[in-house]
């Protein structure tokens, strides 16, 4: 799918930074429509299960995480999720995605189990694991990556959610989110599952401390590495939560402070800025202080139009209405996007920071429909499975 008149990285800088937006969404809406000239917009039916809260990695940008003995943290019992997991088939789900913290008590066993047990009980499939998570049971087990996902997809593992991606540039990561594997590790275990057969998505998170420049090292490093697996089934950006994150807390707290210090004439608050829901934000790391700009829908907008663009070797982009709502979701269909992600039967990551869009499957089928495309359900491998 390599295509010779791709965009090259100063290309997609300018476009970023100069390109009017309905220009940028035009020629993503004709991208969109070489790759899929039917008119189809897809979605799919399926479940997102947190085996755990706990997680060791404490990212400031997450709200989801809890320390082991905090009294909110859980460890999912087996029989809760086989109930999950039957409710999910009986709406008519085809997969469920299972991800959660970097549990410190859980070992690559652990998870083997788990697989078998749930591939002994039911056809689905099970779409688990994201790179920082497959990372720590290799790590905790003294196994190689390979070694890790061979063990993980013999033992029923279907695929690979792109989660934790976030922004792939270590400038970024060791800010947001210093625990957390580096961006070669991510690339790494893709490129690891691609290699045994296993397909995977792709994620990115911005709209946080990330400058444009860093938007196009993350594009530039899935399509490189598209171009030599061609694993990749989806590519779905979605900007960044502030409410009631660490990241969040820690800025609010900060910019207060920041401002008593300037009111008492202690020092100038001019570098302070908060922008969170009509704020603005900024983080201090040692002297150096990084603003934060939530990401607009016309943001938004723009760098989804640049993925449909920029990733010309990747067939589907996701819009992402669990974090921009189901309007702005709408108009995506516009600029880039021809999947509608998941029906999300359950949801999490992204409400623990006090986002909440709730949607059924009939309010997905509506909005597609709406918006002159034709609403059809697709599987993980995106295939068709009924048309509405
Ligand atoms: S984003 Fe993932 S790795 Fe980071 S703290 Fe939250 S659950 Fe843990």
């Amino acid at each position: 799918m390599k295509n010779n008149n791709r965009i090259t990285r100063k290309e997609g800088l300018r476009l970023l930074r100069k390109g009017d937006l309905l220009e940028l969404g035009r020629m993503a809406d004709s991208a969109r429509k070489n790759l899929h000239p039917e008119g189809i917009v897809t979605f799919i039916v399926d479940r997102n299960i947190n085996y755990t809260n706990v997680c060791i990695n404490r990212c400031r940008f997450c709200a989801f995480w809890k320390t082991e003995n905090d009294p909110e943290a859980y460890l999912i019992e087996r029989d809760d999720l086989f109930k999950k997991i039957e409710e999910t088939i009986q709406l008519g789900g085809t997969q469920i995605l299972i991800q959660g913290g970097l549990h410190p008590k859980l070992d690559i066993a652990y998870f083997l189990s788990l697989l078998k047990d749930i591939k002994n009980r039911f056809d689905i499939n099970v779409h688990g694991f994201s790179p920082p998570e497959v990372c720590y049971m290799a790590d905790r087990s003294d196994l190689t990556i390979q070694e890790t996902l061979r063990l993980l997809r013999d033992a029923g593992l279907d695929s690979i959610p792109g989660g934790g991606a976030e922004i792939l540039s270590d400038r970024v990561r060791e800010i947001l989110s210093p625990r957390k594997i580096k961006s070669g590790r991510w690339l790494k275990v893709m490129e690891e599952a691609h290699r045994l057969g296993m397909k995977t998505t792709a994620t990115m998170m911005f709209g946080s401390i990330e400058k444009t420049e860093d938007i196009i090292e993350h594009l530039d490093a899935v399509r490189n590495l598209q171009d030599r697996t061609g694993g990749f089934t989806a590519f779905i950006p979605w900007s960044f939560q502030p409410g009631n994150t660490a990241l969040a807390k820690s800025l609010e707290h900060r910019a207060k402070s920041e401002k008593q210090r300037a009111q008492s004439g202690e020092r100038n608050a001019e570098s302070v800025e908060f922008r969170s829901r009509g704020k603005n934000l900024a983080l201090s790391s040692g002297h150096l202080v990084h603003k934060i700009h939530p990401a607009t829908a016309v943001e938004y907008l723009k760098i989804l139009a640049l993925s449909r663009i920029y990733l010309d070797n990747i067939k589907n982009i996701q819009a992402s209405w669990v974090t921009q709502g189901l309007k702005l979701a709408q108009v995506a269909l516009r600029f880039g996007a021809n999947d509608f992600g998941s029906t999300m039967l359950e949801e999490n990551v992204i409400a623990s920071t006090g986002v909440s869009y709730r949607v059924s499957k009939e309010d997905i089928i509506k909005a597609i429909r709406d918006t002159g495309f034709n609403p059809a359900q697709r599987n993980t491998q995106y295939k068709i499975l009924q048309y509405y």
